[in-house]
């Protein structure tokens, strides 16, 4: 079989559980050829979905349909179902069509029709960009019958000749909005323009599914379709019986991702998406999470399709706890039992909101919906209650101490499930002679750093290398125990929370280095922002961004309005996001020494959110008007990491506040100057 041919084991797709108020009576009733019965029994599915038993008969009648209807609602099988029933398995040649705006959403929806279509004889060719045409050829030439593309792909074979139009009996344009703000809606009306208006003498037909309805959709479908059946069920649109909408109030002591650290801790999510509003941003909080051990890979639209491919797939065997998407990315996708959608932030637009809950909670399923809130969001919350009736449920995150417990109990958990079966024996003697000793905690919080910060999780670390993705998961790691560590010049950081930064001390055996050349950024904070030198500017955008200080080289300039500042490569974009945008609270003396942020509660907290109402009100206690931080990339970036330099500690003695490192490179210079 190629590759491009489905079959139904391809993709589990998980036996819902019934939950009758969703269904409308029985498949009994409607018409349907024994072997697709066959193929409704295998995939579990007792009784039709409200849009599923709506768009039957009109469609078994020969009408074409306009759908509009919730996410999670069941569109796949409500166009599959009835236009399977009608083609003939004997025929082997492409009778139906359908378009999907990406490949994911193609492969899903394959996987869905060839579980219904198998049993009745009828084969699925996929067809997507991004992946071998050989395969692709080779299912079109073993006689399938539906094809499941995505646009550009099913032109390029069409034009070729590969695929042939003439016997489309069905086209179906499956999430249409979304191929329209995607940018495929010439390919996706060029393709219908040539496919034939009737086949055997009937008149073909033209299903459009689409969760919204906008202009340029209904012109279309003034355009393409005949004269259709509309099924608007989009009335319905927030699943609030099966959701749970929590909502967190960012606590502002605490950056961003650590709010949502926090709240991850609190809600323990065993498979889950993380909606973020930003490219940038989902990478970001993924290594963020990574660092305290969760199994976190991005999704989004700069990611290679194959990459975004096997993320989805990982989250569906559970090899990883969660995927970090963009809207865009994510739209349309299906997985099975996860059990919670997380709001990095509340999206722009309110019904993207349902878009993006309609993840969870699907059809028979338990859901929780989480939402972190910060300062420009409240308004949409407010709107979201109000338009949708979103039920939130506030619940306030716990302090830090618990936060820590709980934290400390999942790490130990994972941690044992990770040692399980790995051989340690010669280890354990020392292990127990060490608990005596007064700085164990250090010693505990280095290994804790060595186990997150440089690699990921077992199971994980497989991730875009094919030749180790085979492997079993656990292998890598226990084989690495057993060989000696690499000696490490290197001292472990005190604080476990600052232990993240992934870097090693250059290439250690077989593993790439990590050593990463600093990022020079350019920002617009200086010496009359009261910032009085580079370690105390490395405080300040650290405290503003929540990227500890200790990240800075030390290296750059501070002017009177602006600076230079070199920081670790893997958290430069975290220092930009934290920084560049915020708003100065005006000019007020920022010293090394000065307790940390977290510390005490200072009278303006760099962290908090930029609130509209700020600007104006500091506009008006200050003389000086305060400016909004630009904080991007220096247009010269120095060469590698080699040639960095760092705080030189012995001499100059900025390093009064115990962050200084050696000059000696990578390595901090413990020798008595820790920070407690
Ligand atoms: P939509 O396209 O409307 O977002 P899907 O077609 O992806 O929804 O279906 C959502 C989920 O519901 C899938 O997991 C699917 O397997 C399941 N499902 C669909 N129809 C039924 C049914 N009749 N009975 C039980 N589960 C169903
Ligand atoms: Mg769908």
């Amino acid at each position: 079989m190629s590759e491009a041919e489905l079959t139904p084991e391809d993709l589990a797709i998980a036996l819902p559980e019934m939950a009758p108020a969703q269904f409308v009576g029985t498949f009994e009733d409607l018409d349907i050829p024994d072997g697709i019965r066959k193929g409704l029994k295998d995939l579990g599915y007792t009784g039709p979905t409200k849009v599923q038993r709506e768009v039957f008969i009109p469609v078994r009648r020969g009408d074409d349909v306009l759908v509009q209807s919730k996410t999670g609602s069941g569109k796949t099988t409500a166009f599959a179902l009835p236009m399977l029933s009608s083609l003939d398995p004997s025929k082997k040649y492409p009778q139906a069509l359908i378009l999907c705006p990406t490949r994911e959403l193609a492969l899903q929806v394959s996987a869905e029709t060839a579980r219904l279509g198998h049993p009745n004889g009828l084969r699925i060719a996929t067809i997507y960009g991004g992946a071998s045409m050989r395969a692709q050829v080779d299912a079109l030439d073993a006689g399938a019958q539906v094809i499941v593309g995505t646009p550009g792909r099913v032109k390029d074979l069409h034009r070729q000749g590969v695929l042939r139009f003439g016997n489309m009996a069905f086209a179906v344009l499956d999430e249409a909005d979304e191929m329209l703000s995607r940018g495929f809606w010439d390919e996706v009306t060029s393709i219908l323009e040539q496919l034939p208006d009737a086949v055997d003498g009937k008149p073909r037909q033209t299903l459009l599914f689409s969760a919204t309805l906008p202009d340029a959709i209904e012109r279309a479908a003034k355009q393409y379709l005949r004269n259709p059946t509309r099924v608007n069920l989009s009335t319905d649109t927030l699943n609030v019986a099966t959701i749970r909408h929590v909502l967190h109030m960012e606590n502002e002591k605490w950056a961003k991702p650590r709010n949502f650290l926090y709240a991850l801790e609190l809600h323990k999510p065993k498979s889950s998406i993380v909606f973020c509003n930003r490219k940038d941003e989902t990478e970001l909080v993924c290594t963020y999470l990574r660092r305290f051990g969760y199994r976190a890979e991005a999704l989004n639209g700069d990611m290679p399709q194959s990459k975004r491919e096997r993320t989805l797939a990982k989250v569906r065997s559970g090899e990883l706890d969660m995927m970090v998407a963009t809207d865009v990315a994510a739209r349309g996708i299906d997985i099975s039992d996860l059990g919670h959608v997380f709001n990095y932030d509340l999206p722009e637009h309110d019904e993207v909101y349902v878009h993006r809950v309609g993840r969870t909670g699907r059809i028979g399923k338990r859901g929780t919906a989480v939402s972190l809130i910060r300062g420009k969001y409240l308004s949409h919350l407010t709107s979201l209650r109000k338009t949708y009736k979103v039920p939130f449920e506030e619940i306030t995150l716990p302090d830090e101490k618990e936060i820590l417990w709980m934290q400390a109990e999942r790490l130990a958990v994972q941690i044992l499930e990770d040692a399980s079966g790995v051989e340690m024996e010669q280890y354990r003697p020392v292990a127990e002679a060490m608990i005596g000793r007064g700085d164990v905690k250090e010693i505990l919080a280095f290994l804790l750093r060595t186990h997150y910060a440089q690699k990921p999780r077992p199971a994980y670390e497989a991730d875009g290398d094919d030749s180790r993705e085979a492997r079993p998961a656990r292998e890598p790691r226990a084989e690495r125990s057993e060989r000696p560590a690499p000696r490490r010049e290197e001292r472990a950081p005190r604080d476990p929370a600052m232990a993240a930064a992934p870097r090693t001390d250059g290439p250690a055996d077989d593993e790439a280095p990590l050593l990463s050349p600093a990022t020079n950024l350019y920002v617009t904070v200086g010496l009359k922002d009261g910032v009085t030198d580079i370690l105390a500017l490395a405080k300040y955008l650290g405290e503003l961004s929540g990227v500890d200080a200790a990240h800075f080289t030390g290296a750059g300039a501070v002017r009177d309005h602006s600076s230079h500042i070199e920081v670790d490569n893997d958290v430069a974009d975290a220092v930009i996001a934290g920084c560049h945008g915020k708003v100065k609270p005006g000019p007020q003396p920022v010293r090394a020494d000065a307790p940390s942020a977290e510390a005490t509660a200072p009278v303006r907290d760099p962290l908090a959110p930029v609130m509209e109402g700020d600007v104006a009100a500091a506009a008006e206690a200050a003389p000086e008007a305060p400016r909004t931080i630009v904080c991007e990339r220096a247009k010269s970036q120095s060469s590698a990491g080699g040639s960095r330099r760092r705080f030189d500690g012995g001499g100059r003695g900025r390093d009064g506040g115990g962050r200084g490192r050696d000059g000696g490179g990578r390595g901090r210079d413990g020798g008595g100057r820790g920070r407690r």
